[in-house]
Parts: structure tokens; sequence; C-alpha cells
């Protein structure tokens, strides 16, 4: 018997990113041994543009596992997509190899009866924004018209500039292009949201945040949480992720997660930088604690826990807090470089004309 029993009274579908070493079915048992109501995982080599395809037997294993074990593959399972797939680049056989691994996914989740798909909307590198949000949109036109029922959840980004999803405007946009508007949604990681400058580590933020998200993107396309804390400050735009409670965002933040309502249903996985998937199981843990919160009999509890965390995570928090200050500085001293230039531009065109 396993320490993690999975909880069969949470509200919430907490659970983790988690191993298919030894074939894609494992991560259903994996994800049950630390108590998941929900999980993540690769669908081939995060590394690789080819991988071979499932086995019959593989395929049904997977699903005869989910269903002895209590998975719906259709509202439970939210597979991760290649981090090097981009649908908005603008180098058109660049995007088409993306969009054949792309495709090679989604009918890989249909084969194993799974209906989320989560993927990172890609760069519109040196393109122009606005057209490669279109090619974007078009590639999932594409997608949902060469498969049945997986829905395409794009993920919100953590860094600026020509990064797809770092603003929830680029996510709306792509979704208001998207012809079929019921296989579309959006995946919230806690962590890339408060790098990319939206805060949520207070109540008063949070809820501002959430708002804010429902007035430009729309609840209804709410598709799942990644939940991680953060090692980089608010607006560092760095893709830390750290366990809960360590980092930026602190213990709070995940009691607010575990008590909104809009957040039931739903996949919320960790994606903590945990070394075993033990690490993932004491997590749930937690937060079905919080969830279960009684704010008399639990109150000095909290504080000593988030003290706790808070220390764990101090001297790494001080280390990015450093690079962040760093940084700042530089981009002041690189604009007023900029400045100069210009000025002197200037001097020199008023010089020509003269
Ligand atoms: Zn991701
Ligand atoms: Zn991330």
């Amino acid at each position: 018997m396993s320490q993690f029993t999975r909880c069969s009274t949470s509200k919430y579908k907490f659970g983790a990113h988690i191993s298919t070493a030894g074939g894609v079915s494992n991560s259903v048992s994996n994800a049950f041994n630390i108590g998941c109501n929900a999980f993540a995982m690769f669908l081939k080599s995060p590394r690789r543009w080819v991988s071979p395809a499932y086995s019959q037997e593989e395929i049904d294993k997977f699903k005869a596992k989910c269903k002895e074990l209590g998975y719906d593959p259709i509202t439970d399972v939210l597979p991760h997509g290649q981090y090097f797939i981009n649908l908005a680049n603008p180098d058109p056989e660049k995007a088409q190899k993306s969009y054949d691994s792309f495709l090679d996914d989604l009918q890989r989740c249909e084969q194993l009866g799974i209906g989320l798909y989560n993927f990172h909307p890609g760069s519109t590198l040196k393109g122009d924004h606005d057209e490669q949000l279109k090619q974007l949109a078009f590639y999932i036109d594409k997608a949902h018209s060469e498969t049945k029922f997986v829905k395409i959840v794009l993920e919100n980004m953590a860094g600026t500039g020509n990064l797809v999803g770092s603003n929830l405007t680029d996510l709306q946009k792509v979704i208001d292009m998207v012809k079929d508007k019921s296989r579309v949604g959006v995946c919230v990681d806690t962590c890339h949201t408060f790098a990319a400058g939206y805060d949520i580590s207070t109540e008063d933020a949070f809820h501002k945040f959430w708002q804010e998200f429902d007035q430009i993107v729309g609840f209804k396309y709410l598709s799942a949480i990644h939940l991680n804390d953060s090692k980089a400050p608010l607006g560092a735009n760095r893709d830390l992720h750290e366990k809960l409670g360590e980092g930026f965002l602190g213990l709070e933040v995940f009691k607010l997660i575990a008590h909104a309502d809009f957040l039931q249903g739903i996949p919320i996985i960790l994606e903590t930088p945990q070394p075993q998937d033990e690490g993932y199981g004491k997590e749930i843990k937690l937060l079905e604690w919080l969830e279960n919160f009684n704010e008399d009999a639990d109150a000095k509890e909290f504080v000593s826990k988030s003290d706790e965390l808070q220390a764990l995570g101090a001297t790494s928090r001080k280390e990015q807090a450093a690079k962040f200050d760093k940084k700042k500085t530089t981009t002041k001293r690189k604009a007023k470089g900029v400045d100069i230039v210009n000025q002197l531009g200037n001097k020199r065109a008023k010089k020509e004309s003269n």
C-alpha cells in the first residue's frame, strides 16, 4: 500500500506530471501510487521529433488501468506537448515539422481516449506577431479537422516579446480565430503567470487576476492549471518552477487555489522540481490539507508550515532577486545608451540637413 492514498472526497483534481518510463500505461499506476486525482505526462520522448507508435497492447493496457484505478481519461489526463513544437514559427518548413509532431500527439491522445492536450503556443520569432497568431489558429483548426474529440489547451507563458501567451490577450486572440471553440482551452501555470508580471501573490491580487482572466479570456475556456511556485520574482520573465511554498508565491496562494470554486473539476497539475514522485505525493497531501483548512484549528500550523517552507527556499529566492535586480539595472543602462544613440543620430541628421 502506498503512503499517499488517493483522496476520493477532494473537490479538486490535484495531480502531477509523472513518468511514463517503461511505457505510457505505467503513467496510470505511477499517478495512483502518489495519490493523484489527475495526471500529466509526455506522450512520446520530449527530446525527439519522431517516436515509435504505440502497440495495441499498450493502448489496451492504458485504458484498462484507467478503468481499474478510477481515472476518466477524458477529464483527468492532461498530456504535455514537446517544448520545441512551435506552430507560430514564421519559417513554413519548421512550422510544418512542428505541426506533424503536434498532430501525432493529438492522434496518440485519441488512441488512448484522452480528452485534453496541453502545449506551449510557441514564439512568433521575427515574424509579425499578429500574422503568426493567425497561423497558430490556422493549425489548430487544421488539427481539429484531422482529429475527432481531443481539446487543444494553450498554456500561458512566463516570457516576454515574441513568446505567445505571456499576456492573456494573445490567448484571447487565438481562441477568437479558432473555428471550433468547444475544442480549445487554456491552461494557467501559476509560476508563468507571476513571472509574466501578473501578481497573484496576495488575496486581492489573486482575485483581481482571475477577474481579468475572465474578462479577457473567459472562465469557460479555463481547462487546467499547472501548479508551481516561482523561484523568480514578479515580472522576472523567468520560467523557473519552485516547490510549493518555497518560492515568491508562498503557501497562501495555494490555500487560495484550494478554495477557488472555479478550479473544481479541472486537472491541477504539479510540475515542481521534485527529484522523486513521492515529493508530489507530499504536495498533493499538503493541498488536500489546505482544502480542508480550518481557520481556527489550523491557523498556527499554517504559519509554522509556511515559515518552514519559506526558509527552505530562502537562499534560492535571494539569488534570483539579486539576478533580477542586476538585469533591471543593465536594461536601464542599455535604455539610456539607446537614448544617447538616438540623440546623436538626431544631431547628425540635423547637421546633414543643414
Ligand atoms: Zn508547460
Ligand atoms: Zn514552466
